[in-house]
């Protein structure tokens, strides 16, 4: 097994990593503090770039790479913040995979390429009140009429609620209970009835706008049903790809966090010596590098074994689940190795551990991503209601 780069890939990373250490750390820290997201013209910037769509169809306005360059930009990118990384997980691992894979064609041709040009933010929206973990629960119900199709409910923790211009809505589009009733439809920003909660204050993911979702009777044109009823399990599929972008978001916190603090035990001196003197601090920074390349290593190896489809359930749960707990213990191991400087906001690695905490509550929590691991290993679905 060859784990080389190729060397236009190590090119694609060596400008994402040039550009984004020159550019990015002082707009991590603003956006830190105002709580603010990245602003448009970055964004657009990143579309210059080539950053936005790098793994999304050619055809479509996207660059046609393989999801593993989609993968070493992103790290380059998360290493500094989940906030200036954010808007290019969302084009390359986000909601706009199923569009592409499951959209009709219409609907691919007017999304992806705005996307691509950083015109057009696609957020996901699927998480209710009553349905985290349980997603199949979730009531927010399509009614298909002549004239179009009619939303009612409402949504919770959705990323990008008020910011983005549009939503894949996961929502009921037939009678069916559970999974069965699911499909999926795209809501534009503007659309009458379509109302957005305060703002969400959370523990981390500064940047990242969250927000609940109520819809009111929003007639959305049926060209925009991206998955029709009985279509749940194409959706989870898209989204397992996800997974790999939310366990790449981890890789960046947890090396990022890794880099900040190689540098930092080489500068502070106690007892007369650098801290990395001391045999406790070497082996804390082995096995943290350890875990690092490891996380690293599962997810290449989900992306690479997709090839351009969709990765396995397995592989994406495993590296998701890896990746999430690496960067909680790494990103909290770095805070540690720092001493009070490391728990100060003065110094950005207290920022990465709790961002490090929410990537492993979104997109499905740790403990549901070894539900899906043990499941694939058994071969059947285990049924969480009996
Ligand atoms: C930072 C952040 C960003 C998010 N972004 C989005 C977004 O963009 N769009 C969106 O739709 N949603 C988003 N979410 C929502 C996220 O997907 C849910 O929070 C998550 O799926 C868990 O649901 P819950 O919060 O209702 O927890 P619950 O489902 O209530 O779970 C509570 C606890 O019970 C455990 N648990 C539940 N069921 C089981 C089971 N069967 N077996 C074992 N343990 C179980 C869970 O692991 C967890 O520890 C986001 C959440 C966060 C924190």
């Amino acid at each position: 097994m060859d784990f080389r780069l190729t060397p236009e890939q190590r090119q694609l990373r060596e400008a994402a990593r040039r550009f984004a250490q020159a550019e990015l750390p002082e707009v991590a820290r603003r956006l830190e503090e105002t709580n603010e997201p990245l602003p448009r013209e970055m964004v657009k910037r990143y579309a210059e770039l080539g950053f936005l769509g790098v793994n999304l169809p050619a055809e479509y306005g996207g660059h046609g790479l393989a999801h593993l360059d989609a993968v070493l930009v992103l790290e380059e990118l998360a290493k500094v913040s989940s906030a200036v990384a954010f808007p290019m997980f969302e084009s390359c691992f986000g909601p706009i995979l199923a569009i592409a894979h499951f959209a009709p064609e219409t609907l691919r041709r007017k999304l992806i390429p705005a996307v691509c040009a950083g015109e057009t933010i696609v957020a996901v929206s699927m998480s209710e009140p009553g349905a985290g973990s349980a997603l199949t629960d979730l009531t927010t119900h399509a009614t298909v009429k002549a004239d179009g199709v009619y939303l009612n409910g409402q949504k919770r923790w959705c990323s990008g609620a008020g910011h983005a211009d549009g939503y894949l809505v996961y929502c009921r589009m037939s009678d069916d209970p559970g999974a069965k009733g699911i499909g999926a439809v795209y809501v534009e920003k503007g659309m009458p009835g379509l109302s957005f909660g305060k703002r969400e204050q959370l523990m981390g993911f500064r940047g990242i706008p969250g927000a609940d979702m109520s819809f009111d009777n929003v007639r959305v044109p049926p060209g925009n049903v991206v998955v029709p009823a009985n279509g749940f399990r194409r959706l989870m599929e898209a989204f397992d790809l996800e997974r790999c972008g939310n366990s790449t978001m981890c890789l960046g916190l947890a090396q990022g966090a890794l880099d900040f603090v190689l540098d930092y035990v080489q500068q502070r001196r106690q007892f007369g010596k650098p801290v990395v003197e001391f045999q406790a601090v070497q082996i804390k920074l082995a096995e943290m590098a350890t875990k690092v390349e490891a996380a690293r290593l599962l997810i290449y190896q989900a992306v690479c074994n997709a090839a351009a489809g969709l990765p396995s359930i397995k592989e994406s749960s495993i590296a998701k689940c890896f990746a999430n707990e690496v960067a909680r213990e790494v990103t909290g191991a770095a805070i540690q190795l720092m001493g009070g400087y490391g728990y100060s906001k003065e110094f950005p690695v207290e920022r990465r551990f709790r961002d490090a905490w929410g990537w492993g509550i979104a997109g499905g929590t740790i403990d549901i991503q070894k539900i899906n691991i043990a499941s694939a290993l058994i071969g059947r679905r285990f049924d969480q209601r009996k």
